[in-house]
């Protein structure tokens, strides 16, 4: 007797599980709430071009993406460009993408660069992000990074970004900024 399964939710956990539990010959029925599947991740037209609803991107580390991407034959359309980040910081455009834009970057002193430098070279080190998965990022970064450099650089994006900042997991923080440096 065929085997049933259904997913709530068409955004990339449950189409990455409908591909494997098909694959696994269950037959799969995804249940999608929004006109579109994508979830978090979708894209709109715009003109004549695609652009993602939300700025996304990938980083060397995120294995299981590049994983699911070669099991759907679609790892030829993944093309890497060399990016540059900029640090926008009381009126003034950092450039903030090397180790030497660090150092340049007087909007915090100077043991707060290096700090904020020796955790970056920690992070690009170490692939091993479940030790953190369970450690509040906040607390963390200010240990790490002393209380002025936190307050500069990650505090804007958190307050942004992380309305429930103290859910925040390290893990997050590990991977992914930390290694643009
Ligand atoms: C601004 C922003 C930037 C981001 N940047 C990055 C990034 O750079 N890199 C990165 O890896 N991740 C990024 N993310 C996170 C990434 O988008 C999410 O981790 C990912 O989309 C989560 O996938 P998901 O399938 O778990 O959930 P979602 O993407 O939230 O999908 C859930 C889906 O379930 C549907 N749904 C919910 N309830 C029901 C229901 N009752 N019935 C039917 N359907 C339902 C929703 O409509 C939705 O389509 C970003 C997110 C945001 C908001």
């Amino acid at each position: 007797m065929e085997r049933t399964i259904g997913i709530v939710g068409g955004g990339p956990a449950g189409l990455a599980l409908a591909d494997d539990m098909s694959r696994a010959g269950w037959a799969v029925t995804l249940l999608e709430a929004a006109p579109e599947l994508g979830g978090l991740a979708r894209s709109f037209t715009f003109g004549d071009i695609r652009i993602e609803r939300y700025y996304h991107f990938l980083c060397s580390g995120d294995t299981g993406y590049f994983r699911k991407l070669h099991e759907l034959e679609l790892d030829h359309s993944l093309c890497w460009r060399p990016t540059k980040m900029g640090f926008f910081y009381h009126g003034r455009m950092y450039p903030f993408s090397s180790v030497a834009d660090l150092l340049r970057f007087d909007g915090i002193s100077l043991l707060g660069r290096l700090r904020y430098g020796l955790l970056a070279l920690r992070c690009s080190l170490s692939e091993d992000w479940r030790a953190l998965d369970a450690v509040p990022a906040e607390s963390w970064l200010i240990r790490m990074l002393g209380e002025e450099a936190y307050r500069a650089t990650w505090y804007p994006l958190v307050i942004t970004k992380m309305p429930t900042r103290s859910c925040w997991s390290c893990s997050w923080s590990f991977p992914t900024p930390m290694k643009s440096i």
